[in-house]
């Protein structure tokens, strides 16, 4: 080995002994998912993160099912250790605003300031920033379309709802998530409501053994290519 490699294996070698520990720990590395090959489902909770989300958490965990948080920024601020923990145990965080407004009622520098407030607010929390947009109630129009694609985020709306804050109830919330449950589907839910998170366990149990892999929504929107401003899935009477 001549001599200039030696010494640049050398220089290397320092340079990883040197390496700062990360600020946030990392997600465990796994074999990502492929949903091409595999049935995938997203399950995503908003506005929070809600106060049972540690639970919810726990229930993730415990079933190794990623799951997808479309924060508002405001709880970010107030509940920081569950945004950090969210991001460690690889889930995906999302932007939903600040104090959930209608951005089809906003104007501009309002919107971008939701979003703004909410991308710092998750980033002080958990050291990453969302990808992702859910205009609060999925309300969006051309101007949040423009807006969206400035910060570089397509937006996310469901393809079901679990009704989970009209049922308030345990077994209504099961019932309707299985029966709106499909392949690659992204489903609504709220980490607020305490009746969700309770029937999480059974609920996240009978969809692993209908096959479904529980991952987060940029698994499942992968093959759709989305760009900045870009809204999906495409609601009735949308236009651009
Ligand atoms: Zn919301």
């Amino acid at each position: 080995m001549s001599r200039q490699i030696t010494s640049l294996l050398a220089i290397a070698a320092v340079c990883v002994t040197l390496a700062p520990a990360p600020a946030f720990a990392q997600a465990p590395k796994k074999e990502p998912v492929d949903c091409e090959q595999v049935k995938c489902i997203a399950l995503t909770f908003d506005d929070g993160p809600g106060q049972y989300a540690g639970t919810l958490l726990d229930t993730l965990k415990k079933y190794d099912a990623k799951a997808t948080f479309f924060l508002e920024g405001q709880y970010v601020k107030s509940r920081p250790a569950y945004v950090k923990r969210m991001a460690a145990e690889g889930h995906e965080l999302g932007n939903h605003s600040y104090s959930h407004p209608d951005f089809t009622k906003s104007e501009a520098g309002t919107i971008k300031s939701e979003i703004q407030k909410t991308q710092d607010a998750v980033k002080k929390a958990a050291g990453v920033e969302p990808k992702l947009l859910r205009p609060p109630y999925g309300l969006a129009d051309l101007q949040v379309s423009d807006i969206a694609a400035e910060y570089g985020m397509p937006m996310i709306l469901w393809t079901a709802g679990s009704q989970d804050w009209s049922s308030k109830n345990v077994e209504a919330i099961k019932k309707k998530t299985l029966e709106v449950a499909q392949r690659d589907g992204i489903i609504l839910m709220h980490d607020w409501v305490k009746q969700t998170v309770d029937a999480m366990p059974a609920l996240i149990k009978t969809l692993q053994n209908k096959g479904y892999h529980l991952v987060t929504v940029s698994d499942v929107v992968k093959r759709q290519n989305l760009e900045p401003g870009d809204i999906f899935p495409v609601p009735e009477g949308w236009e651009k």
